[in-house]
Parts: C-alpha cells; sequence; structure tokens
C-alpha cells in the first residue's frame, strides 16, 4: 500500500501517461495504469508532472525591499550602494518576514529546493546566516534550504569578512560564497577567490561565486572565470562549484569566450545565468542596440558546462521584478536567449531541475524515477514542451511524499446569450 498515488501523469510528451506510486516520500513505482492500492490520491488526468523546481542562487535576506529604495543609476554598483545602506536598519524579525514570504511564493510556483546567499559582512553581521539557519528548520519538510555564506562587499575591501565567513560556517551555513569582481584591483580579487576555496578546504563545503557581473571583460575584475577554474582544478572540487552571472561571456570575443567555456567544462565549474538581474542591470551604458547581457546558454551546453538559471533577486536595487518562479524565469531566459525550439525549451526546463540538482549536490535523489525523492509538480498543462510557454498553474506541489500546496482556479469565458 502506497502513501501517495499520482495516477495519470504526463512525464513525456511521446509516452502514455504513467502512475507514480509514493512510500516514506520515495517513488517506488513509475509505470502505467499501476495496480496499487494507496491512502490518497491525485488524478493527473494526463496533466504534465514534472520533479521539483530548483532555485540554485536566491538572496532571501536583500528581497522585497523595492519599495523602500531603488538604485538611482540603475547599475550594480548603484545597486550595492543602496542595498548596503538598508542592510543597516535590518533587524531579525524584518529579514525573516520578508525570506517567509518569498520562500511561501517559491513553495506555490513548485520550488522544492533552493539555495540562499545571504550577506555576511561588517555590516550586517552573521545576522542573515542566522535567520535563515533558523528558516531552514522552520521549513523542513516544506522545501529544503542551502545556506551560501556570500561576501557581498569583498572580503578583502571589507576587513573583517573573512572572520565572519569563518564564523557562519561554523554556524550552519552549508556552501562558501564568493564575490569576486566586488575587490580594488585584479590582484585582490584572485587573492578572494585564493580565501574562498581556502575556505572550502578548511570546512569540506562547495563553492558558489559571483563572478564576472560586466558587460565586457575589458576590465580584468570581471574576468575571472578562467582564474575559477584553475582554482577548482588545483582544489580537486570539479563538479562542487558554481559561478553566477558570468555575463562577460556574452561580451567577448567568440574565440576567447569558447576557450573559457571549455575551460568551465573541464574543472567541473557549473555556470547560473540570473537573467533578470543580468538583464536588468547590464547594457545601461549603451545607447543603441543595447547589450542583452546574459551568459550564451546554447553555447555553454555546445561546452557540457552544467547550467542552471534562477531569480537571484526578488524586488530590489537589483532586480526590481519577481514572484520567485522559475518557469516564469525560465521563459525569459527562453526569449532572451534565442532559446525557442520544442527541444531548447525542453532543456531550459532541465535547468531548473536535473541540472539545478546536481549544481547542489543532490541529483542522486531528483528526479522521477524510483529510489528518487518524490518531490514533484503537477502542471496545468498537458504537453511537457508547453511548460514554459503555458506560464501554466502548480496544481499539486509534493514534497517528500507529501502535498505542500495546491492551486485551483476556475476560468471561463461567459459568451453574450445568442440572439433569437
Ligand atoms: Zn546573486
Amino acid at each position: 500500500m502506497a502513501d501517495l498515488v499520482l495516477r495519470r501523469a504526463r512525464v513525456a510528451d511521446d509516452a502514455e501517461p504513467v502512475d507514480i506510486a509514493v512510500s516514506d516520500g520515495i517513488i517506488t513505482a513509475v509505470e502505467p495504469a499501476l495496480r496499487c492500492r494507496s491512502a490518497a490520491e491525485i488524478d493527473c488526468a494526463a496533466r504534465v508532472v514534472i520533479p521539483g523546481l530548483i532555485e540554485p542562487h536566491v538572496h532571501l535576506d536583500k528581497a522585497l525591499l523595492a519599495t523602500q529604495a531603488v538604485a538611482p543609476d540603475d547599475t550594480l554598483a548603484g545597486a550595492i550602494a543602496v542595498t548596503g545602506e538598508l542592510k543597516r536598519g535590518f533587524t531579525a524579525t524584518d529579514v525573516a518576514a520578508r525570506a517567509r514570504r518569498v520562500l511561501d511564493q517559491a513553495i506555490v510556483h513548485g520550488t522544492t529546493a533552493l539555495r540562499a546567499h545571504p550577506d555576511v559582512d561588517p555590516i550586517v553581521g552573521l545576522l542573515g546566516v542566522d535567520v535563515l539557519v533558523d528558516l531552514r528548520a522552520e521549513y523542513r519538510g516544506l522545501i529544503d534550504l542551502q545556506i551560501v555564506a556570500f561576501p557581498q562587499e569583498g572580503i578583502l575591501r571589507a576587513p573583517g569578512t573573512l572572520e565572519l565567513l569563518r564564523a557562519a560556517l561554523r554556524r550552519g551555513a552549508d556552501v562558501i560564497g564568493g564575490c569576486s569582481y566586488n575587490e580594488a584591483d585584479v590582484a585582490d580579487c584572485e587573492r578572494h577567490v585564493d580565501l574562498v576555496f581556502e575556505l572550502a578546504a578548511e570546512f569540506d563545503v562547495p563553492v558558489d561565486i559571483h563572478a564576472d557581473f560586466a558587460d565586457d571583460a575589458t576590465d580584468p575584475r570581471f574576468a575571472m572565470a578562467d582564474y575559477i577554474a584553475t582554482a577548482t582544478e588545483r582544489a580537486g572540487l570539479g563538479g562542487r562549484v558554481a559561478i553566477g552571472h558570468v555575463t562577460s561571456l556574452a561580451g567577448r570575443p567568440p574565440g576567447e569566450r569558447r576557450a573559457t567555456m571549455a575551460r568551465l567544462a573541464e574543472a567541473g565549474v557549473a555556470v547560473v545565468p540570473l537573467p533578470a538581474t543580468d538583464m536588468h542591470l547590464g547594457g545601461r551604458a549603451d545607447e543603441t542596440a543595447v547589450r542583452r547581457g546574459i551568459a550564451p546558454v546554447r553555447e555553454l551546453w555546445a561546452a557540457g558546462v552544467t547550467t542552471a538559471y534562477s531569480s537571484n533577486n526578488i524586488r530590489n536595487a537589483f532586480t526590481p521584478y519577481g514572484n520567485a518562479d522559475l518557469l516564469d524565469i525560465g521563459l525569459f531566459l527562453a526569449q532572451t536567449g534565442h532559446l525557442g525550439s520544442p527541444a531548447d525549451l525542453r532543456r531550459v526546463l532541465a535547468m531548473a531541475t536535473t541540472e539545478a540538482a546536481a549544481l547542489l549536490g543532490i541529483g542522486d535523489r531528483h528526479g522521477i524515477r524510483v529510489g528518487a525523492r518524490a518531490d514533484l509538480v503537477v502542471l496545468g498543462t498537458h504537453r511537457v514542451a508547453d511548460a514554459l510557454l503555458d506560464r501554466p498553474d502548480r496544481c499539486y506541489v509534493v514534497k517528500a511524499g507529501r502535498i505542500v500546496a495546491r492551486t485551483t482556479r476556475t476560468t471561463e469565458i461567459l459568451r453574450p446569450a445568442p440572439v433569437r
């Protein structure tokens, strides 16, 4: 007897719907017309079921600040400055309240795991990390939270940060973050990367660095991807390192950027474009043919780089938009990245599921297959190929075999009565 069975679930467009049985939070069978009794059932009626969506890069502590202040010039430096000022007024109650609102949105939208990057610096200290450590426990069973100790203000240019990062990892941060571009010169950027990898070795944790966030790579502080690939190989951390943004790849000549992408693939460094932020803050000096400023996803695929995408910021000076909805961001990435074919759209969806799971180190228990954890989303659409295009309802969100969110909606056209 199963705990839950999802009947008639469409998991592939070229195959008949299947039944998915779940016991003790684990998928125990995936086959058509399964003969088994269960304590609870969802009739999917040939609607699409996908594995739980995964946000690999979100700033919960800085979310929902847009009503308090916007960056006057809408640049990266402006957003950091404005948010740095707001951070001085952060309290645990305020950070937790905003983070909860985003987490609730993410759950309703089908997200079952999320990697958060709370700031760690002399302005806020460990406030964000401490709040998220508590929320990680509070949300257990609803969404899995990974916490990255993130030095937004730099490490060398913000003295005291290194010890705070160490303290954050001691208090329960799961990942060491970095912000390699936010140092005074390229020598300090390299030192920043070195320090991050030293902490990764000291605490045996994965690495997730904000890197190369600029329209091009003319300033060498925004051309650290190769250095990070080398550091990854030296540390033997292939498969446990991710870099976010990497927008400079979009602006570099094809031969140069392909060489960098080959290095990243070989070293086992994943790339996470953050299209809403990259587009909002990028290309601000361009008066004609404004750059899109998103890492070239198709070329990353061709190079064999693991890619995922994420919301990054939700309604603040970095990104004044967002609902913590990965299908929304995926469609935006498809539209801005020239990724429109059915095969492209399938791969974009995989970036938010299978590939993001690999990036978070949970690929062994993710997916729709026997033995995987039952993190599943029933979409209000009947073709997998339409999962992004339809912006479908997340009819049911199942986390470890338990229904954690439900959306029901009735829409109808009210036609005028026929004239007789
Ligand atoms: Zn970020």
